[in-house]
């Protein structure tokens, strides 16, 4: 029986496998469905989340992508969750999000526009969606924004009585200051909203690709997760190099539990380093993971988005020390490579960056 590496359940029936690299920073090979279960595979899939969008990697994930299960194409391109963004040198906040670093706004309706007279903007793309927004907000504004759909956020950008709601991809997000309670501001929205002409009322949005425009972001700087998602990549490689066998390693329980605790145990394994290095001259758009031996301990290093400050210290099991084993090891992926349909082994690496840079020079 088949079972998996990380919880041990039967994977006998288990018909998809766990990427190494996560598709959303474009990751393609996956270990064979027998070493991870699916409730395990779904259960990490809610920490990739985390990492690729609300953590330190969200950045870069959403300057150079890639988007979506690791899609480079134009509709399938990463976004930022919906910020606060104002263009610069101007008062006016709106609702937007970023993707590869340019900002687009959302349908929305504020009453912080002072230079309009009638106090109210609203924005929209296409007019459909001004429809959906107009009757999503009169069902709220029945319910004093109680929705599961909704997203309430006070703002320190936003003054007493002001507000901004916005209305994308069927969430609706209100940005109040902290001061105003949701009853004041509901009863402000009904007033504006009640003299709301869809056709007369669409402005054109600012034009951000003429301006700079100044987000602000929320990133959760989750410790925890920032280790796990290296941890968890270093794992899969492991068990995509050893299989099975990787119930050798001394460190094994150790990581499997740091994995399975989302970075919540002893990170023993683990090595930090103060500054981020480089040692391949990787660009963004470029991941790597490295394994090399040093007799009989074994160093890994998981670079992401070119540069890496972790690495791993494992000891060497006798078993896989015959000789047979060449170092280093290597796993790589330039996920802007469209060519790339699978990760390069380290001397396929070695060739096509060679390749790449003669090509270059
Ligand atoms: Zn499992």
């Amino acid at each position: 029986m088949d079972k998996c590496l990380y919880c041990g359940c039967d994977t006998t029936n288990n018909n998809s496998g766990e990427h190494i690299f996560p598709a959303a920073i474009g990751g393609k090979t996956k270990l064979e469905p027998k070493y991870v279960c699916n409730k395990c595979n779904n259960k990490f899939s809610k920490g990739e989340a985390l990492a690729f969008r609300k953590g330190v990697h969200s950045i870069p994930r959403m300057f150079y992508g890639p988007g979506k299960r690791g899609s480079l194409t134009e509709s399938n391109k990463t976004k930022s969750g919906i910020t606060l963004m104002k263009k610069k040198d101007s008062g006016l906040y709106e609702l937007g999000y970023v993707s590869k670093g340019l900002p687009y706004p959302i349908t929305q309706i504020s009453n912080m526009n002072e230079e309009y007279k009638e106090d109210i903007l609203i924005i929209s793309m296409d007019k459909s969606n001004i429809k959906k927004f107009k009757n999503e907000i009169e069902y709220l504004l029945e319910n004093d924004f109680t929705n599961k759909n909704t997203v309430i956020k006070n703002s320190e950008h936003i003054k007493k009585d002001k507000y901004i709601v916005g209305y994308y991809d069927s969430k609706v997000y209100l940005y109040k200051s902290n001061d105003s309670t949701i009853e004041s501001i509901t009863n402000l929205i009904k007033k504006h909203f009640s003299k709301v002409d869809s056709n007369k009322l669409v402005l054109d949005s600012l034009k951000y690709k003429e301006s700079k425009v100044m987000s602000y972001f929320e990133m959760e700087a989750n410790i925890n997760i920032y280790f796990w998602i290296y941890t968890k990549i270093f794992v899969n490689f492991l068990i995509l190099l050893y299989g099975e066998a990787v119930k050798k390693f001394q460190e094994y329980e150790k990581m499997i539990n740091f994995v399975n605790t989302f970075g919540e145990s002893d990170s023993s394994f683990i090595i930090q380093f103060s500054d981020t290095f480089n040692i391949y001259d990787l660009g963004v758009n470029e991941h790597l993971i490295l394994l090399i031996d040093r007799g009989n301990e074994l160093f890994g290093f998981v670079y992401l988005y070119g540069q890496t400050n972790i690495g791993f210290k494992i000891a060497m099991p006798d078993e896989l020390m015959n000789g047979i084993d060449r170092y280093p090891k290597g796993f790589y992926m330039d996920y802007t490579d469209i060519k790339m349909d699978r990760e390069l082994d380290f001397i396929e690496m070695l060739k096509y960056r060679n390749l790449e840079r003669s090509k270059h020079s």
